[in-house]
């Protein structure tokens, strides 16, 4: 029966979905940071369906609105207000700083990253974008010639890339180590601590010759994720975004900070990614942990630039539905009641210094990075060489790490990186089972 399945999955572009694992694990049940599959074999999640699942699997308190909710209303599309949808646009812009104060809702963080582009189009008068090196914006056709990775791109027939080399989207210098001269080279070669590389000229000079060769006309948006979420959790040298979005501004540019993966409390020190880096973004996207796994969308703007978007009339029969508004506003509050994001900064920090050692242990850990729950582990095949671990390797370890009861992530340019990226309600205890499993499935490969 499942092979029929997968075989009539196959016949479909979703592949990716069946062949992560190599033998596919057919999940049926979730409570908060376990899910159990059809066996009854328990894991515990520490990728949270891609950093989706922000307050743990059927949440009792979320569950409890979303059943009142579905028996209330489910749709009306935006033609009219419901109360979830006022309360939820209120809510959300009260996290937001002055002036980004204006709400539009979407079904995935894809279409917010194309309604973003627009807006930066249409407010700006500009056509180009500049995105980095290593970032992931989507999977729609604008989007996905903004996201850096090849591959969620598809080949076509005449050997080039679907959206690969969209005319208009650039990709700026970052991305990846920020110690390294070859631009796509992900593994660092210097031991400074993260965030706080001052090897900073050098990229904002690479993002200067980006302007000066591919740019001469004025720019139209620049899309950074405050830190990178399927590069697995690549960060910034310090004050390079706040210097690249002065340089963006100077050429009638808008600031887009990408807070998919990074928003919600996940990074623990700021609600929002973008906080980190001392910048105010003019628009800010959303998804994933937004209504912790209901699919939901978002982007907040200033009312400056949504005047330039009433000159068409935006419609989304999905945006902003009852359902998801009552969800996500549910999410809001147990991220305020149960102290999320205070647990991602507590358990984060635990994590990434327990990880350190692991690295100190292994030869084959090169690197370990993030903030909060949004950490990185970047294998290598030794630490002189720093070549990236091989896939099978990869492979290898990751699947004695789910057959040992632990779902993580994978991600990078070369996929040589674990992320680690659990719901946000995970304990110390949790950390301590993941990081005695994860060590074990080293070993084993070692051994
Ligand atoms: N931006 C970032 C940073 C993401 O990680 C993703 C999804 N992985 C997206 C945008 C696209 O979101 P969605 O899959 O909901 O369209």
């Amino acid at each position: 029966q499942h092979m029929m399945e997968i075989r009539q999955l196959n016949c479909q572009p979703m592949t990716m979905k069946v062949t992560y694992y190599k033998s596919p694990v057919f999940i049926h049940q979730g409570h908060m940071q376990w899910l159990w599959d059809t066996d009854g074999k328990r894991y515990l999640d520490f990728f949270a369906g891609v950093a989706t699942v922000s307050v743990g699997h059927c949440n009792p308190k979320v569950t409890a609105v979303a059943v009142a909710q579905m028996k209330r209303l489910w749709h009306t599309t935006c033609i009219y207000v419901t109360p979830p949808l006022q309360e939820y646009c209120e809510k959300l812009a009260s996290l937001l700083p002055d002036p980004l104060k204006v709400v539009y809702l979407t079904n995935s963080g894809s279409e917010a990253n194309d309604l973003a582009m627009l807006m930066a189009r249409l407010h700006t008068g500009n056509h180009d974008m500049i995105s980095l090196r290593g970032s992931y914006h989507g999977g729609s056709q604008q989007t996905m010639a903004l996201t850096s990775n090849s591959a969620f791109k598809y080949p076509v027939a005449n050997g080039g890339c679907t959206a690969t080399m969209c005319p208009d989207v650039f990709r700026g210098p970052w991305g990846g180590s920020h110690c390294r001269d070859s631009p796509v080279q992900t593994i660092r070669t210097c031991d400074c601590p993260q965030g706080q590389c001052m090897a900073n000229d050098k990229y904002i000079g690479q993002l200067d010759e980006t302007f000066a060769t591919s740019l001469p006309s004025r720019v139209a948006g620049f899309f950074a994720e405050p830190i990178q979420g399927m590069g697995a959790a690549v960060q910034y040298p310090k004050d390079y975004l706040k210097q690249a979005y002065q340089r963006v501004r100077e050429r009638g540019g808008v600031c887009i900070a990408d807070e998919v993966q990074t928003g919600f409390g996940r990074t623990g020190s700021h609600f929002w990614g973008f906080q980190g880096h001392e910048v105010m973004p003019d628009i800010v996207t959303m998804a994933k942990g937004i209504a912790g796994g209901f699919p939901m969308g978002a982007l907040v703007t200033t009312p400056e630039i949504a005047a330039a978007f009433s000159k068409g009339a935006h419609f989304n029969t999905y945006g902003g539905n009852p359902m998801a508004c009552s969800i996500a506003s549910s999410v809001l509050d147990v991220i305020k009641e149960d102290g999320t994001q205070q647990n991602s900064l507590v358990v984060g920090t635990y994590l990434l210094t327990e990880l350190a050692k692991l690295r100190d242990k292994h030869e084959i850990i090169g690197d370990v990075r993030g903030k909060g729950l949004q950490i990185g582990v970047e294998m290598v095949e030794d630490k002189v060489s720093r070549t990236p671990l091989s896939l099978a390797a990869m492979n290898n370890i990751f699947e004695d790490t789910k057959d040992m009861g632990v779902l993580i992530g994978k991600g990078g340019v070369y996929g040589q990186n674990f992320r680690v990226q659990p719901p946000m309600c995970v304990t110390k205890d949790d950390a301590d089972y993941f990081l005695a499993v994860f060590d074990r499935s080293i070993q084993n490969y070692m051994d």
